[in-house]
């Protein structure tokens, strides 16, 4: 069999990249306001460190790389990383996400590097929500972003929403509407139980069924088969819609079995799961001088470790230890 299988016979071919663990905005639910301790400069790896665990995994079945954060646009140099990284064999799909925050001054030095699909985090419509979830922030300085990224060439661009009851839940129709006129893809997301400890409970999760229930009230939804493009989510159209509503349930209907992915974390650990302690350095051995046949030797012990499911369905809720700022999300 070509490519590489999980112990569950998952073919695992997206590799998940936290560039940073810094960011320009401090979400409610993602970090806490002060305080954040950072990995420092020295203990994040290096964008050649990066390129050499891409260039290794390709060559293992990687085909798809997402670059993520904290925020990747906050690092320096990004833009090089990108180009970089398009030019690797075998690298099919390339895509980042981001807060927006820097989008509108970066999407032509991104395009320009070969970046054409991005991820925007964005989880309200209402400029003084906004502000309170990011603590500061302006919602036109993300919504001038997207609006460039569009123009630029950029799509699908997915909008990501984390539905969270009580602080942003009432939107839930607005953002849906947001398809009606634009091809987005706008996919609400479950809130997890990583990240700011204070503010999660289970009372806080908007179940997907709640959520599209209601989007289902505005007319209906027809649903999309786009299982390449879908990732996780499941997708539907409404009536007359240009873009597409997604839902994406880690918390009510994990989607382990679908799962295709590794995450390789800032300070150089790859980690098998989102929702599972264990990690594995690929820093320490790079940095000692490894070859390259150790490096596929400790992917390999990833696919072995990844587990079958998370179980937080099935009620084990417990809290993570690392933000998803820290594992890149
Ligand atoms: N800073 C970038 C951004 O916000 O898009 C990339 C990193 S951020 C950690 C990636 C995604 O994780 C964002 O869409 C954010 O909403 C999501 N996220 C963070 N904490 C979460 C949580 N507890 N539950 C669900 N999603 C979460
Ligand atoms: Fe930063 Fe993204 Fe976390 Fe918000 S969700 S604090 S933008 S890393």
């Amino acid at each position: 069999m070509k490519g590489m299988f999980d112990r569950a016979n998952r073919k695992i071919e997206y590799l998940r990249i936290s560039i940073t663990d810094r960011c320009n905005l401090r979400c409610v639910y993602c970090m806490p306001e002060d305080g954040v301790v950072f990995t420092g400069h020295e203990e994040i790896l290096s964008y050649e460190e990066v390129l050499r665990v891409v260039n290794v995994t390709t060559r293992m079945g990687i085909s798809k790389v997402r670059l993520t954060g904290g925020e990747p646009l906050v690092r320096k140099g990004v833009a090089g990383l990108i180009r970089e990284i398009a030019a690797i064999p075998g690298i099919e799909d390339l895509s980042l996400t981001t807060n927006g925050m820097l989008l509108g001054k970066m999407a032509a030095e991104l395009w320009d590097a070969g970046l054409r699909r991005i991820n925007i985090s964005l989880d309200s419509l209402n400029p003084d929500t906004f502000r309170d979830l990011t603590r500061g922030a302006e919602l036109s300085t993300v919504l001038d972003g997207i609006a460039i990224a569009e123009t630029m060439g950029f799509g699908p661009i997915k909008i990501n929403v984390v539905a969270i009851r009580g602080l942003n839940d009432s939107e839930i129709e607005d953002f849906a509407r947001l398809t009606l006129d634009k091809p987005y893809h706008v996919r609400f997301i479950e809130f997890m139980p990583i990240g700011a400890r204070a503010l999660w409970d289970d009372t806080k999760v908007v179940p997907t069924q709640e959520v599209k229930d209601r989007v289902a009230a505005l007319g209906g939804l027809t649903p999309v088969k786009a299982r390449e493009l879908a990732g996780p989510a499941t997708l539907f159209r409404l009536p007359g819609a240009q873009g597409i509503v997604g839902f994406i349930s880690p918390v009510s209907d994990h989607f382990c079995g679908v799962c295709n992915r590794l995450r390789l974390t800032a300070d150089g650990k790859l980690r098998p799961c989102l929702f599972s302690e264990s990690e594995i350095d690929l820093k320490t051995p790079m940095r000692a001088g490894c070859d390259d046949a150790e490096l596929d030797r400790l992917f390999s012990v990833a696919l072995s470790v990844k587990p079958e499911g998370h179980g937080m369905a099935d009620g084990v809720k417990k809290k993570y230890h690392r933000t998803m700022s820290k594992i890149g999300g």
